[in-house]
């Protein structure tokens, strides 16, 4: 396999890996299966190190029930529940490794934390991402953007790590946890294997983590067999009641107030994949999801007195790029074909926002 990564970051890395005693591994907000995956893969190799180094899990935000399966999930401390004991693993920490997101902001208050931390004490710092323009806050960089999931990136670091002879602590082999959580990354951030994954070495990398004993049939099954009967129903109303369709520029566009998630029971994850929907009509090339949220005291700041917010996801097929869209109109950002933003105020806003902006960002063919 054609290594991707220049040999001196790997190195650097590796001496990082290799002498840290305490390391706090963080990945985005709503953790997905590629956030999960891809920290909670490397945890797994590093624990698994003769080295014996302590490692701690942080998330911004709770994970999805569909993804609590996952070995050691029940381990990670979730900062929105327990700041203080997520505090005290970042002061204690003597590497801190960002898996999935590209910038502290995108880690809500708990990014504040890790500033904090990087600017007073200066522990090192690796970022493992595939999202565009990473923030100058961490040592090594391992940013590809054309990477489909972090949680491959991970697969390939450890690959390099492993073949470094002079680094004996590191030539582990991955353990089965961490084998399928770096499975489950993979496999959720193609949606299955079907978009961003048309090259023969990501079967090459499905194939040894198979042969390491990963029960791909049975990860498919709790990830996307898992949804409670609140959810079906919330898909069902989705699409019957609240789906707008603009024909000239084949695009959708869901909406759910706040009242709306509160009738169908919202938990964490149930909105996952109803953005994807709209895109099997035929003839729709772009889908938006938006949902209404309220600000959390921590984002009092950013809120301009507006109690509301809404969480915006985008998705487009093809070459029909969706996160200039999301940058300029709701602060955000992502991949060509799956991207989202975020705007404070209230669901009706954000859906006229929407209408005035959409005919100037997407493509009427
Ligand atoms: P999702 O729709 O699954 O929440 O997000 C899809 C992708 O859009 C994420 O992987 C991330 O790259 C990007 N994204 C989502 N929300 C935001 C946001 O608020 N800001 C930025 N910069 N990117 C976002
Ligand atoms: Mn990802």
């Amino acid at each position: 396999m054609i290594s991707l990564f220049s040999h001196e970051s790997v190195r650097q890395a590796a001496s990082l890996l290799a002498k840290s005693q305490h390391v706090a591994i963080l990945t985005h907000i709503s953790p997905d299966g590629d956030a999960m995956g891809s920290s909670l893969g490397l945890r797994h190799w590093l624990q698994s190190l003769s080295s014996q180094p302590t490692v701690h899990n942080i998330v911004p935000t709770l994970y999805p029930d569909f993804l609590s399966w996952m070995p050691a999930a029940d381990t990670i401390c979730v900062f929105e529940k327990d700041p203080e004991q997520a505090c005290r693993y970042l002061q204690e920490a003597d590497l801190i490794i960002c898996t999935d997101f590209n910038e502290p902001y995108r880690i809500g208050a708990l990014g504040e934390r890790l500033v904090e931390t990087l600017s007073d004490r200066h522990p090192p710092c690796i970022l493992i991402d595939h999202h565009l323009h990473p923030a100058a806050f961490a040592d090594v960089v391992f940013s590809y953007p054309e990477m489909p999931s972090a949680s491959e990136l991970v697969f390939r670091l450890v690959r390099q790590w492993q073949s470094l002879a002079d680094f004996p602590v590191l030539q582990q082999p991955l353990t089965l946890d961490a084998a399928t959580c770096l499975y489950t990354g993979m496999m959720t951030d193609t949606g299955n294997f079907s978009f961003n994954s048309n090259y023969p070495e990501m079967y090459e990398i499905v194939g040894q983590l198979v042969q390491m004993g990963v029960d791909k049939d049975a990860v498919y099954n709790k990830v996307f067999n898992a949804y409670s009967a609140d959810r079906m129903r919330l898909v069902g109303y989705c699409l019957y009641q609240k789906m707008k369709i603009f024909p000239e520029y084949h695009t959708a566009l869901i909406s759910l107030s706040r009242r709306e998630l509160y009738r169908f029971n919202f938990r964490s994850g149930d909105a996952e994949g109803i953005v994807n929907m709209p895109l099997q009509i035929k003839d729709i090339y772009y889908s938006c999801f938006m949902r209404e949220d309220k600000v959390m005291p921590a984002e009092q700041v950013f809120a301009n007195g507006s109690k509301t917010k809404v969480k915006i996801s985008m998705r487009s097929q093809g070459d029909r790029p969706v996160n200039v869209f999301c940058h300029d109109v709701f602060h955000g950002g992502g991949h060509k074909n799956a991207s989202g933003g975020e705007f404070y105020g209230s669901i009706g806003d954000a859906v006229q926002l929407f209408e005035q902006n959409y005919t100037n960002y997407l493509l009427n063919i």
